[in-house]
C-alpha cells in the first residue's frame, strides 16, 4: 500500500490568507485511513476540485485555534457525519479548538461537538488510528495549546510540524520522520516570533535528517521571496532534499517518495 498526501493549500499567516496569495485548506493524507489536517479557509472548495469526498474523511486533526487552520472545521464535521445523521469519524484537536483557552477559541460549536467523537490532544499523546498511529508533538506558538502531529504509517513517519518557533524540544519530538512538513512562514532575514524562517528550517532539517522536507504555510513575505528559491537555499545549506509545496501538490510514499 502506498501512502498519499495532497497539499490542499500552502498559504498561512494573516495576509497570505486574507488575500489568498496561496490557497489555504491544509493537508490530506490517505494511508488505509483518510485524514485531513488543518482545514483552513477554502478546504472544502479544494476538496471538491481535487475529488476528495468530505463524507469519507475518518479523522480530522486541527493543530491550533487560528483561522488559517480551523475555519472549515465545522463543515468538515458535518461532512464526516453525513450532515449529522451518522456518528462516524473522529475530531482530534488542540484544547483551544475544542474547549477554548483564555481568550482563544473554541472553534467548534457545542452542537458540532455533539455530532462527532472528539478528544483534545496534548504533546506526547499517542493514539492508534487503525492502520496508522498518531503522536501529538509540542509547539511554541501564540496559542499555548498548539500541537503538531507525527503520523506513523506502514511506509514510514510523516511529521507535520505545527506553527512554532524553533525550539530543541519541538525538534527532538520530530526525530525519525521520513517526510518532514515544515510551516516556513518567513523567508531569510525576516524571522518573527512564533513562526519558522528559512534559517530556522535549515537547523530543523539538519537535526532530523529526513528523506525529504516540504515547506508550506507561506506568509506574504515568503510568497514574494519565492518559496522555491528559499527551499533551494535550504537544500544547499542543509545537504538534504527540500521542496517548496505547491497548491494541489501530490506526494506518494512507498519504497520511494515521488512528487507530482
Ligand atoms: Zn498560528
Amino acid at each position: 500500500m502506498i501512502t498519499k498526501l495532497r497539499f490542499l493549500g500552502t498559504g498561512g499567516g494573516r495576509f497570505s490568507t486574507i488575500f489568498q496569495s496561496r490557497a489555504t485548506g491544509g493537508l490530506y493524507i490517505e494511508s488505509g485511513v483518510k485524514i485531513h489536517i488543518d482545514p483552513g479557509p477554502g478546504a472544502i472548495l479544494h476538496m471538491k476540485n481535487y475529488g476528495i469526498n468530505p463524507t469519507k474523511i475518518d479523522y480530522l486533526l486541527i493543530s491550533h485555534c487560528h483561522p488559517d487552520h480551523y475555519t472549515d472545521g465545522e463543515i468538515l464535521v458535518e461532512g464526516m457525519t453525513q450532515g449529522g445523521r451518522k456518528r462516524r469519524g473522529m475530531l482530534l484537536a488542540s484544547k483551544s479548538v475544542l474547549e477554548g483557552v483564555g481568550d482563544i477559541g473554541p472553534a467548534i460549536s457545542k452542537y458540532h461537538k455533539s455530532l462527532i467523537n472528539h478528544k483534545h490532544l496534548s504533546p506526547g499523546d499517542f493514539l492508534n488510528l487503525g492502520p496508522v498511529d498518531l503522536e501529538a508533538t509540542p509547539s511554541v506558538h501564540s496559542d499555548p495549546t498548539t500541537v503538531g502531529f507525527k503520523i506513523h504509517t506502514p511506509n514510514g513517519t510523516i511529521s507535520y510540524v505545527a506553527d512554532t518557533s524553533l525550539s530543541d524540544e519541538v525538534v527532538e519530538a520530530h526525530k525519525g520522520a521520513r517526510i518532514l512538513i515544515l510551516p516556513v512562514t518567513r523567508p531569510r532575514n525576516s524571522r518573527i516570533d512564533w513562526h519558522l524562517s528559512t534559517e530556522d528550517a535549515v537547523e530543523f532539517i539538519r537535526k532530523i535528517e529526513p528523506e525529504i522536507t516540504f515547506f508550506t504555510h507561506f506568509g506574504l513575505k515568503m510568497v514574494r521571496a519565492e518559496p522555491e528559491i528559499e527551499a533551494y537555499w535550504a537544500q544547499e545549506k542543509s545537504g538534504y532534499r527540500v521542496m517548496a509545496a505547491k497548491d494541489g501538490m501530490r506526494v506518494s510514499m512507498g519504497s520511494r517518495i515521488t512528487v507530482k
